[in-house]
C-alpha cells in the first residue's frame, strides 16, 4: 500500500516534469513572439507552469500557512490560464490581431478573481469552508466552494468551451499541417476541461488534479508545435500568403481529386462544385476546360488558350504539374486562376482609342493608313484599281468662328456619320486630321472614282444643318486620285496627288470634286 506521503512524492515528480515541459514550450513560443498568437500561447503556458509549481509547493508545504498560501497562489495563476488560452485561440482562429481592448478586459477580470482568491477566508463567498486534513502525517488542503467559486468556475468553463469551439472550427476550415496543428491543440484543450467536469473540487488525498491536466495539455501543444510546426514563421507566412492572394489557387492530384482551394478560389463562381476531398466536377464549364489539359500533361498546355471567360469576367489560367519526387512522374496539378478582366478591358480600350478618332468615331489617320496599306498591297498583287480621296470642309474656320467650336464639332460628327452611311462596307473612311477626311475604295475605272468623290461632295452639301433655326450651309472640296498601283508606286504619292487635286478644287472655287490628272489632261 502506498502512503499519502508516497503519493505526494509521485505527484510532485509528475508536476515537476509537467512544469518543466510547459516552461520549455512557453519559452519556445516566446521566441516566436512575432508569429500570430505566439505571445498569448507563451503566457498561457507560463501561467500553467506557475500553477503547477504552486501545486508542488503546496503538496510539500507541511505548515498550514504555507499550504494555504500556495493553494491560493495556484488558484491565482489558474485564473489566468483560461483567458490567456482563449485569447490565443481567438487569434489563431482569426489569423490576425485582436482588438487591443480585449486584453485588459480578460486580464483584469482574471486578476480580480485571482486576487480575491488570495485573501478571502473560509466562510466567504469564495470558499464555503476549507480545512486541512492530516492523513498519514501529511497535511492536505481541502475546500468546499462558495457561490463566487462556482461563478468563476462557470466563467472559466464557458471561456474554455469558446476556445474549444474556435479550435474545432479551425480544424474544419483549415487543411494540411494547420489542420493537424489545430486538432492537437483542440484535443489537448479537452484534457483540463474534462478533468474539471469530473473533479470540480479536489480529488482524494487533497490533490488538485488541474495542474497535471494542464501539463498533459501542454504536451499536446508541444506535438502541435514540434511535429506540425505550429508558430513556424515561414509556414505561417506561406499559408497566409496563399489564403490572402488575389488569385484563386487550386491543387488537384493526378486522379482529379481536389486537394486544396484557397480563400479566393472558394469565392470564384467558376470553381463552384469544386469541393475539397472530392473529384472535381468534369461537367461544369471550367471542369471541362481543365479536363482538356489534365491527363495530357503540361506540354500540351497551350498558353494562348489560357484565357477563360465566365460571367462577364476574363481569367488567365496558369497551370503547372506537380511531382512528389524525382522520377515519380506527375502526381498533381497546381492551377492558378487570375482575374484579368480589368487588364483585358483596358487593353481593348487602348486598342480602341489607338484606332478610333474620339470625336467622330471613325478610324484615325494612323489606323486608316494601316488598313489602306493592306488594301494597297492586295491591289498591287491583283493589279486592281483603287481610289484615294481626301475631302476638306469649306470655310470651316468660319463655321467655328460664327457658331462656336461645339457646333463645329457637331458638324464634324454629322459629316462623318452621314458619309459613312453612303459608303459600302469595303470602303474605308478615316479622319485625316482637323476637318479633313480620307477615303479608300476599290473601283473599276476613273468614272467610278470620280462618281464616288461626287457622291461624298453631294452628301455634305445636302446635310441641311441648322443652328437655332438658321440654316448653316456646308460644302466640301474633294480631291480624288485614281490608279492601278504597280510595285514601284507608293501609297504616299497617291495621297499627295489626292491632296493636290483637293488644293485645285479649293482654288477653283470649292464645293467641287477634282480628279487628279484631269485638269492637266484638259478635261
Ligand atoms: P478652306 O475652305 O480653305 O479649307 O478653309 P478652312 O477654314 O476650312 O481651312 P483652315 O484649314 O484654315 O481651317 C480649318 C479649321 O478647322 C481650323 C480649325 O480650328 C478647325 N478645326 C480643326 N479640327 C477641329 C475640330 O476638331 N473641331 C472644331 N470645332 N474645329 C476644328
Ligand atoms: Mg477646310
Ligand atoms: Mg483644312
Amino acid at each position: 500500500m502506498l502512503s499519502t506521503g508516497d503519493y505526494s512524492i509521485a505527484w510532485s515528480i509528475l508536476l515537476t516534469l509537467s512544469s518543466i515541459i510547459s516552461l520549455y514550450i512557453s519559452g519556445y513560443a516566446f521566441q516566436r513572439k512575432y508569429v500570430n498568437g505566439a505571445l498569448e500561447l507563451s503566457f498561457f503556458l507560463l501561467m500553467a507552469a506557475l500553477f503547477m509549481i504552486s501545486g508542488i509547493l503546496e503538496v510539500n508545504g507541511f505548515y498550514l500557512f504555507r499550504i494555504l498560501f500556495f493553494a491560493r497562489a495556484g488558484f491565482f495563476f489558474a485564473t489566468f490560464t483560461v483567458p490567456a488560452f482563449f485569447l490565443f485561440t481567438l487569434k489563431y482562429y482569426k489569423d490576425r490581431d485582436l482588438h487591443p481592448g480585449l486584453y485588459p478586459l480578460f486580464l483584469i477580470l482574471s486578476f480580480a478573481i485571482g486576487f480575491a482568491g488570495l485573501f478571502l477566508r473560509s466562510g466567504s463567498l469564495l470558499y464555503r469552508e476549507f480545512w486541512l486534513e492530516d492523513r498519514h502525517s501529511v497535511p492536505s488542503f481541502h475546500y468546499r466552494g462558495g457561490i463566487l467559486y462556482y461563478i468563476q468556475l462557470a466563467y472559466l468553463i464557458s471561456l474554455s468551451m469558446a476556445s474549444q469551439l474556435l479550435l474545432l472550427l479551425k480544424v474544419f476550415k483549415s487543411r494540411g499541417k494547420v489542420r493537424k496543428q489545430s486538432l492537437f491543440v483542440f484535443l489537448g484543450s479537452l484534457v483540463p476541461f474534462i478533468n474539471i467536469l469530473i473533479f470540480p473540487e479536489r480529488i482524494a488525498g487533497g490533490f488538485d488534479s488541474q495542474p497535471l491536466a494542464l501539463g498533459v495539455m501542454g504536451c499536446f501543444i508541444g506535438i502541435s508545435l514540434f511535429r506540425y510546426r505550429m508558430l513556424d514563421l515561414i509556414q505561417a507566412a506561406r499559408e497566409k500568403a496563399v489564403d490572402n492572394m488575389g488569385d484563386g489557387l487550386l491543387v488537384i492530384d493526378h486522379s482529379g481529386l481536389v486537394l486544396d482551394i484557397n480563400r479566393k478560389g472558394r469565392e470564384l463562381p467558376l470553381l463552384e462544385g469544386f469541393t475539397l476531398g472530392r473529384i472535381y466536377p468534369g461537367e461544369t464549364r471550367f471542369g471541362t476546360y481543365l479536363s482538356g489539359f489534365i491527363g495530357r500533361g503540361r506540354d500540351r498546355f497551350d498558353p494562348d488558350r489560357a484565357l477563360f471567360r465566365e460571367g462577364g469576367r476574363v481569367f488567365r489560367i496558369f497551370m503547372s504539374s506537380l511531382s512528389e519526387g524525382r522520377g515519380k512522374g506527375k502526381s498533381g496539378y497546381l492551377i492558378i486562376i487570375h482575374d484579368t478582366t480589368e487588364m483585358v478591358n483596358l487593353v481593348s480600350d487602348l486598342e480602341h482609342h489607338a484606332r478610333i478618332d474620339s470625336l467622330t468615331g471613325i478610324y484615325n489617320r494612323r489606323h486608316w493608313m494601316n488598313l489602306v496599306r493592306k488594301e494597297w498591297d492586295t491591289a498591287v498583287l491583283n493589279k486592281s484599281a483603287l481610289v484615294l480621296i481626301i475631302f476638306d470642309l469649306d470655310h470651316f474656320k468660319r463655321i467655328n468662328d460664327t457658331y462656336g467650336h461645339v457646333f463645329g464639332d457637331e458638324v464634324l460628327r454629322t459629316v462623318a456619320d452621314r458619309v459613312r452611311e453612303i459608303l459600302r462596307k469595303t470602303e474605308i473612311l478615316g479622319r485625316y486630321g482637323g476637318e479633313e477626311f480620307c477615303l479608300y475604295c476599290a473601283v473599276e475605272d476613273r468614272e467610278q472614282a470620280y462618281a464616288i468623290g461626287e457622291r461624298v461632295r453631294e452628301c455634305v452639301e445636302s446635310l441641311n444643318m441648322s443652328r437655332e433655326g438658321v440654316p448653316v450651309r456646308l460644302t466640301t472640296s474633294v480631291g480624288v486620285c485614281f490608279g492601278c498601283p504597280d510595285g514601284e508606286e507608293r501609297l504616299d504619292s497617291y495621297l499627295q496627288k489626292a491632296d493636290e487635286a483637293l488644293y485645285r478644287a479649293k482654288g477653283a472655287g470649292r464645293n467641287m470634286t477634282v480628279l487628279y490628272g484631269d485638269g492637266e489632261a484638259g478635261s
